[in-house]
């Protein structure tokens, strides 16, 4: 089995999603007392956060670098970033490793696709709807990409920041997140896009009939499949 490394802590809440994931998958494919091999740097959310409000994705990526060598150095064979957002600075991080460096917008097109969707809502911090660095890389694929409107984006964002990444999970703010769904929807998306790995805490898949992709899980998973020698 391969060492998976994982650069978490972005936030810490999303992290403990990958790391659930990525045991159960290995725990389910070996079986037994089998668990997945994880070699995690957790960074301290609050220096990342600082860097991305001033915009200093150059201090922000430097930062993550370092995590990645460091993960590198200690045997990790591959590397995730648990972080949408933070795959920005993907170039930065890709340049610091002689390993791997595995997106989480091809783990995303490659389950988007796998179901059949061409055409995908995408919700996540302004960062990621914005800006091309994951947009880009899933048009890339062949995927059609709406983004939700201006007041949209500044709800779904504000969500994110001032609760999600501190572990609060309410209701008004689900059902935010599902009008969004529901009209993008409406205009034609065929899925939404969890494009932030904390956004698969707050909605899950019962609770709309739109077909979710969250990025969080099929990060992991994809990763749980490369540890395994299966992908
Ligand atoms: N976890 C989030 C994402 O997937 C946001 C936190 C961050 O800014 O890194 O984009």
């Amino acid at each position: 089995m391969k060492t998976i490394g994982l650069i978490g802590g972005m936030s810490w809440e999303s992290t403990l999603t990958y790391y659930r994931i990525l045991n159960e998958r290995v725990s389910k494919a070996l079986g037994g007392y089998h668990s997945a091999k994880i070699l995690l740097y957790s960074v301290d959310f609050a220096e990342v956060e600082a860097q991305q409000h001033r915009e200093d994705w150059t201090a922000v990526g430097n930062l993550l670098a370092d995590a990645a060598a460091r993960l590198e150095r200690a045997g990790a064979d591959f590397l995730l970033l648990g972080t949408n957002t933070m795959h920005k600075s993907c170039a930065q991080i890709e340049r610091a490793i002689g390993i791997p460096f595995v997106h989480i917008a091809d783990a995303a097109a490659d389950a988007l696709l796998q179901k059949g969707v061409k055409r995908a809502a995408l919700l996540g911090t302004r960062y990621t709807m914005e800006q091309d660095f994951i947009t880009e890389r899933l048009r890339a694929r062949g995927l059609t990409v709406d983004i939700p409107d201006a007041a949209e984006r500044e709800m779904i964002h504000r969500v994110i920041f001032d609760e999600l990444c501190y572990g609060r999970l309410l209701p008004e703010s689900r059902a935010g997140y599902l009008r969004v769904i529901r009209r993008m929807a409406d205009a034609g998306a065929q899925a939404a896009i969890l494009g932030c790995t904390e956004i698969g805490l707050l909605i899950r898949p019962e609770d709309t009939d739109v077909p979710l992709m969250d990025t969080t899980v099929a990060h992991a998973e994809l990763a749980a499949r490369m540890a395994l020698g299966q992908a």
